[in-house]
């Protein structure tokens, strides 16, 4: 991150349900790296998938969040409002190239007139109307430094193909909303559960495309119950009960490796625990066992 940008952090969930012990994790995870740096730290609603997400679960989410003292910055922004931004983006996608002359020549394979442009901002939508708009991605790795997880390299074309902006139904996918809103909201420290590792090369590649600065990345290990399987709303995960307050926060402060903090008021317990917090003890894993109350 350059000296001049500000830390910005954000929490990010889909209003699918109710937060469970695993979206606590990563609510409270970026909550205390953002304090801890001074930072800004922002929420924002991510139904964009409005077949899945109900308005009633994000203010549910809401008032879990107030409830624990997990303040946030400024408005909470909201996904399905911002089609408009998602478009232009698109659109943008369609008609530029962002790509350096030298970016291109260095992907490019030898032509009678110079290098032969590869293609790689270009869009690719099938002849029917109603197909998915796909973007096309280049041969080679895309690398990232996690702050958690080490060094994390994915080749787009071998492992993941021409992905999809706009799905066939017209809306947006969750890849390029994310990183439309992140650059937005001036993001500049994304801490997330390692389920969205794989999906950060993407989100990387697209940040390129549209000529976005890039994120700092750290992926928390993701909760699983006894089965291995993560805890969401498939896996019927309990709600938390903010009621439990310093307990709940505790329960999530060990999971991250943190110490537990001998306090029952939940807002001294997320002050001490910001200063106190050492992301170089958090479990350098994908998956992590919940504690046992959660994890049958
Ligand atoms: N909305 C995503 C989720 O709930 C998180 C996206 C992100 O943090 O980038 O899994
Ligand atoms: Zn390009």
């Amino acid at each position: 991150m350059s000296a001049t940008r500000q830390y910005v952090g954000r929490f990010a969930p889909s209003p699918t349900g109710p937060l469970h012990f695993g979206s606590l994790v990563a609510a409270l995870a970026s909550w205390l790296d953002a304090r801890h740096h001074g930072g800004r730290w922002l929420v924002r609603i991510e139904d964009v998938d409005t077949t899945r997400c109900r308005a009633e679960w994000t203010d549910t989410i809401l008032n879990q969040l107030k409830a624990l003292h997990l303040d946030w910055d400024g408005e909470v922004l909201i996904q399905s409002q911002r089609t408009i931004r998602y478009e232009e983006a698109l659109s943008r996608l369609k008609n530029a190239c962002t790509c350096s002359r030298r970016e291109i020549a260095d992907s490019a394979t030898a032509g009678i007139d110079g290098p032969v442009y590869p293609g790689t901002c270009r869009l690719k939508q099938a002849q029917q109307e109603d197909a998915a708009i796909r973007v096309r991605v280049p041969a080679g790795e895309i690398a990232f430094l996690d702050g958690i997880q080490g060094k994390v390299s994915q080749d787009l074309a071998r492992d993941i193909g021409d992905f999809v902006l706009k799905r066939r139904d017209g809306l947006i996918a969750y890849q390029l909303a994310v990183v439309v809103d992140d650059a937005d909201q001036g993001v500049t420290h994304v801490v997330r559960g390692a389920d969205l590792l794989d999906s950060t090369p993407r989100q990387i590649y697209l940040q390129h495309l549209l000529g976005f600065p890039a994120c700092e990345y750290s992926h928390v290990p993701v909760a699983v119950n006894s089965a291995e399987q993560k805890l969401s709303k498939q896996t019927l995960a309990a709600a938390i009960n903010p009621a439990e307050g310093a307990d709940l926060l505790n329960q999530a402060l060990t999971f991250l490796g943190q110490p537990a903090q001998p306090t029952t008021d939940p807002a001294d317990l997320l002050t001490r625990a910001a200063a106190a917090w050492q992301p170089a003890r958090i479990p350098r894993t994908r998956l992590n066992p919940a504690p046992a109350a959660w994890s049958d």
